[in-house]
């Protein structure tokens, strides 16, 4: 397995630094992020309470996720909808780490992102891959920064996406929330794996970053082609 885990809480700058390292090694980006944004998506369109276990559970058998790539960016789908676009407002962040501490949604979507790494080379974010999802992936980073520097980071995205309303006091609150949340739910939390390698991002610039992590790899990215059979991905999919 060629798989480069980067775990760490949000905005450390997982999806940026993820991005580029799989396009340095010309491999493909999973963000599992993403994922438990469409179910998150998902609930809160269908009027289901994402802290009713059995609703959400009913719920998901009913739902089709897939997760596609083209031309490398990663596309998901909800029973046939592509809700990428629809995913990164802060309503869904909250969705997605509520949703995201009940144990079927987490089993589901886990054996997913397993089905994905074992058919190709990819660099994979969230918050459990190094503990939980790939436990054996040979390269394990955790990124972090401080709560500040994480927020502004996060306030940049949402302006750059259109979002010219929520003020930095919200993303601290969200941040806040999500970080207690998904550090103290029972099933995967959100923790540093005992052979990652911890990055602090706070003063790093993005080219700092990566050439730490592509340093520690030690790799040259035409090597991967010739160790690892490289497949085209057409998607992952459920039900
Ligand atoms: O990474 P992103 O901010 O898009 O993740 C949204 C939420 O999804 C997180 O706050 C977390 O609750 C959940 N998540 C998770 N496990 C992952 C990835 C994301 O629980 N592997």
């Amino acid at each position: 397995m060629f798989a480069i885990a980067l775990d760490g809480p949000a905005g450390a700058g997982k999806s940026t630094i993820a991005r580029k390292v799989a396009e340095h090694y010309n491999i493909l980006y999973l963000d599992t992020g993403a994922m438990y944004r469409a179910m998150g998506w998902k609930a809160v369109n269908s009027d289901v309470s994402l802290r009713d276990d059995k609703a959400v559970e009913e719920m998901l058998c009913k739902t089709k996720l897939d997760v596609r790539f083209l031309h490398g960016s990663q596309h998901v789908y909800i029973d046939d909808q592509d809700v990428s676009d629809l995913i990164r407002t802060p309503e869904m962040s909250k969705a997605a780490s509520d949703i995201s501490a009940l144990k079927c949604v987490r089993l589901h979507l886990v054996t997913l992102q397993r089905q994905l790494a074992k058919t190709q080379p990819l660099v994979i974010d969230g918050r459990d891959i190094g503990t939980y999802v790939l436990p054996n992936a040979p390269w394990k980073f955790f990124l972090t920064a401080s709560t500040e520097e994480r927020a502004q980071r996060r306030l940049l995205q949402l302006r750059a996406s259109g979002d010219n309303k929520t003020s930095l006091e919200e993303v601290i609150e969200d941040i806040n929330y999500r970080d207690k949340q998904d550090s103290s739910r029972e099933i995967a939390p959100l923790r540093q794996a005992d052979d990652a390698i911890v990055v602090d991002t706070t003063h790093l610039t993005i080219s700092q970053v990566i050439d730490t992590i592509t340093k520690k790899i030690g790799i040259l990215p035409h090597e991967i082609s010739e160790k690892y059979n490289k497949q085209d991905s057409s998607g992952a999919q459920n039900r």
